[in-house]
């Protein structure tokens, strides 16, 4: 690919191979003011995809500011790496992801096949759209569990699923946003930490602000300044139109529940998820609670949480727990006055 095109798709392995053909070292693009309209962009990026939110559009690259925009990408890596923040991994990542979406819509066949084969993904031309075989649909669509992207609603002829095109990009996106998370975090050094030490502390403001804008209302009395790391993040990013994966789901509705929301509480958190139907939703906490089935289900304990990778790594309180609740149960503990009982706490 040349630069034009690695400038819009700068997560491929060859606009790395590109920038180390440039000759450019990480020393050269952290100080040289020749890359300070790089090191701009990339800051821009992280900022962007905490402020604007994921679907803001993005503007289309002048030739002039093609290799900038390509250094851009590795900067923004290293200011969300040096911040260590999963909510911001995801949501850059996602920004990224939806990007690079909308540049392939408007962008050749042949480009959206050379993505994939690097991602990789086994997508091919099939009559005016895509075929994918059928593991990678499952892989990259584990989190999307409406009927139309069950595996038992799709055409599939001899291990291939046939895609049209809008969602072959659909599933495209979940690709680069997974390959830009498992890249992340990159490891910092002190150096990279002192080049971009006031906007650190800069997005660090941001991303706290953030986070305090989360609305507690929307689930209702629980306090949301004693929810563990992983429940935290789950509620981010359900209140950030993320996917979040099954047992990710399943663990948020058991812990919204076993901490006293009811059924339409909980129902509400889940009410913007894409590609997560209502009458799904409704059916899958009214099973997990205990509603329409024998069962009261318990969130899953850290390790089980752990194993599925969605326990974002332990805190103080993380240390001497062995489940969810416990932390929930401990925050309130610690903050309550005194005088207050245990009975008044949840
Ligand atoms: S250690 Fe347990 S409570 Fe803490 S974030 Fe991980 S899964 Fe959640």
């Amino acid at each position: 690919m040349e630069l034009s095109a690695l400038a819009k798709y700068p997560f491929l392995r060859e606009a790395s191979a590109l920038i180390r053909s440039e000759g450019v070292t990480l020393e050269e693009l952290l100080s040289e003011p020749a890359y300070a309209r790089a090191r701009a962009l990339g800051r821009t990026r992280v900022h962007e995809a905490l402020e604007k939110g994921p679907e803001s559009p993005r503007v289309a690259i002048a030739p002039a500011d093609q290799l900038s925009q390509l250094l851009a990408y590795p900067v923004a890596r290293i200011v969300v790496s040096a911040l260590g923040d999963t909510y911001l991994t995801r949501r850059f990542a996602l920004r990224e992801a939806i990007a690079a979406e909308g540049l392939l819509a408007q962008d050749s066949d042949d480009a959206i096949l050379h993505v994939a084969a690097q991602l990789p993904m086994d997508l091919r031309r099939e009559d005016g759209g895509f075929r994918i075989h059928f593991s990678d649909f499952l892989r990259f669509t584990n989190t999307m569990r409406d009927a139309p992207w069950k595996l038992i609603n799709q055409p599939l002829e001899r291990g291939y699923v046939t895609l049209r095109r809008q969602k072959a990009l659909r599933v495209l996106r979940n690709a680069v946003q997974r390959h830009i998370e498992q890249g992340l975090p990159l490891p910092v050094n002190d150096d990279i930490v002192a080049a971009f030490k006031s906007d650190l502390s800069e997005i660090r403001g941001l991303l706290e602000a953030k986070k305090a804008t989360f609305k507690a209302e929307d689930i209702g009395k629980v306090s949301i300044t004693r929810f563990p790391p992983c429940m935290y993040n789950l509620l981010a990013q359900i209140q950030n139109h993320e996917n979040v994966p099954h047992m990710g789901r399943f663990a948020i509705v058991a812990f919204l529940h076993h901490i006293g929301l009811g059924n339409e509480e909980i129902f509400r958190v889940f009410g913007d998820v894409p590609d997560f139907a209502a009458d799904v939703t409704k059916y899958q906490i009214e099973h997990i609670t205990g509603t329409s089935s024998p069962t009261e289900y318990t969130p899953p304990e850290c390790a089980t949480m752990k194993s599925y990778g969605i326990c974002p790594g332990p805190d103080r309180i993380c240390l001497t727990i062995k489940h969810p609740l416990s932390y929930y149960r401990i925050k309130g503990r610690e903050r309550r006055p005194r005088g207050e009982t245990v009975a008044t706490a949840v």
